[in-house]
């Protein structure tokens, strides 16, 4: 049994259960049954916290680089300590198995401590001057001011880790709206900064209608800076309103990873990999390996295996059977859009080889689809499915691969397994995206930058890529005082 804990929301240092703006329910996608009553932040408690985050910038951005990094290290180890008891709240807010929850709170706690480790580290540049006078040019990196994080629900912990991680350690403060569905898993880690010593006012939380109240954050003059992850419509939309009122934005959105598969490849190890990593998460992430691109001497026993190993995969309530491989799927939406991708791909246009229903009863399952050779102009083929839902293609050459690689306008993770050097240096170069694996599907870690391309967004999270994100330049260019 899970404790599922009262949700509140923390301005300035004080945790307010009571929203003014009503509340909304939270349910366990596994079991469709009610876990919590979420408050909504009415637009007075927006400015409340606005305000927090505004008087709190002062101070926070010239507390020592040394103490910022104490604080986060301080909360990294909380996160460790609560793990187990985070993992269990992630699992029945998302519905992902625990290990894989319990994985990405030790990852998320890494994260802030490489992002701790950089405000004592960053420092600036000293560049020469072009004449004989005594100038020095020295160029700093200075935090930009009050942060807005909008996170969404697929790594609940994770994601917001790397936004506030770079966000405090900057010397940012921030006001933190995490997704409807999973407000626990987000106040659980706001706890660890706040048991950690983190002065009150430099990190907010708040709940409510995404549309409203991210509105009503980016265009407020406290905000300096959006940091948004979620989908690539909803991204353009927040990105034109945060250019129109001249805020920094970064954007971390979708994306429909392409894995190409050559003839040079291990294609055991191959196979085992990207069947295995597909259906993370229940596919529902980001740099989900999703477009298998296969070479066509070794296709028909790439998509056998990758079938077989797919049906095999166990699927239920991971919050009450830890043998469970895949959970559920985050909400009732999500479980009408792969249908939807399904429907498409029918007839002549794809064969579904395994899976391709939703699961009936209660709560929001599909089965892990494997759809060979989807049309080029098939819905799979050309909008990201976010899901369960594996196409397998097969290419001449891989000059071939690399084309319908590119052919789409999200750019964040490419993929490719390749036993050729020539061949994989070529892939390397030639794919278009953020952030490539090659004989790998990892692409992501604390101390490296994350992000995509084209209609995946732009700048990074992570690495030093992340603090620098939440940071001005500065030159101040400093000459003697007379003679
Ligand atoms: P959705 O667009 O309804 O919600 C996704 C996230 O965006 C949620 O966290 C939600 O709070 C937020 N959101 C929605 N409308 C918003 C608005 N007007 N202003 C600010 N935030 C808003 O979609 P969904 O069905 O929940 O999720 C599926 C889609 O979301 C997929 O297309 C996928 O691309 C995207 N998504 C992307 C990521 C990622 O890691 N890049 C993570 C989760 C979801």
């Amino acid at each position: 049994m899970t404790a599922y804990p009262t949700l509140k929301m923390l301005i300035n240092g004080e945790w307010i259960a009571a929203g003014e703006a009503g509340t909304m329910v939270v349910v366990n996608p596994a079991t469709e049954a009610e876990l919590g009553q979420c408050p909504k932040a009415s637009p007075a408690q927006l400015d409340a916290a606005l305000k927090a985050a505004g008087d709190a910038f002062e101070g926070w951005s010239r507390t020592a680089g040394a103490e910022r990094h104490r604080i986060l290290r301080r909360a990294a180890d909380l996160m460790r300590e609560r793990a187990d008891m985070i993992a269990r709240v992630v699992t029945a807010e998302m519905g992902k198995p625990r290990a894989q929850a319990v994985g990405e709170i030790t990852s998320a706690a890494d994260t802030l401590d490489f992002l701790g480790e950089e405000a004592k580290r960053r420092g600036g540049r000293l560049i020469p001057t072009r004449g004989n006078q005594l100038i020095a040019q020295m160029v700093t990196h200075e935090p930009i001011g009050p942060a807005v994080l909008l996170t969404p629900w697929n790594f609940p912990v994770n994601l917001p880790a790397k936004k506030i991680g770079g966000a405090l350690a900057a010397g940012c403060t921030a006001i933190f709206k995490p997704a409807e569905n999973t407000p626990a898993s987000a106040q659980l880690l706001v706890e660890c900064f706040v048991d950690a010593g983190l002065p009150a006012g430099v990190l907010n939380l708040i709940y409510g209608d995404p549309g409203p109240v991210s509105e009503h954050l980016i265009v407020s003059p406290v905000t300096r800076k959006v940091s948004f992850t979620g989908s690539t419509a909803i991204g353009k939309q927040l990105g034109a309103l945060a250019a129109s009122h001249m805020k920094r934005f970064t954007p971390e959105l979708g994306g429909h990873a392409p894995v190409i598969v050559s003839k040079h490849a291990d294609i055991d190890r191959a196979v085992a990999m990207c069947a295995a990593t597909k259906f993370r998460n229940a596919g529902q992430v980001c740099v989900s390996p999703t477009r298998f691109l296969v070479a066509r001497e070794v296709y028909d026993r790439f998509v056998a295996e990758f079938a077989e190993r797919t049906a095999k995969l166990k699927v239920g309530d991971a919050g009450a059977d830890e043998s469970v491989d895949m959970g559920p799927l985050a909400h009732a939406r999500r479980v009408a859009a792969m249908e939807a991708v399904v429907a498409d791909a029918g007839g002549n246009r794809g064969e579904v080889v395994t899976g391709g229903s939703a699961i009936a009863g209660k709560g929001f399952f599909f089965q892990p689809t494997v759809i060979a050779n989807p049309a080029p102009d098939s819905r799979f083929m050309t909008e990201e499915p976010f899901g369960p839902i594996a196409g397998i293609v097969p290419f001449d050459t891989i000059e071939d691969a690399v084309g319908i690689a590119n052919s789409l306008r999200y750019g964040l993770a490419a993929y490719a397994f390749s036993g050729d050097l020539d061949e994989a240096h070529y892939l390397g170069r030639s794919l278009r995206a953020g952030m490539v694996g090659i004989n790998q599907l990892i692409v992501s870690s604390p101390e490296t930058p994350f992000g995509g391309v084209g209609d995946s967004g732009f700048g990074s999270e992570g690495g030093e890529e992340g603090y620098l994100a939440f940071t001005d330049t500065k030159l101040v260019m400093l000459a003697k005082a007379g003679g």
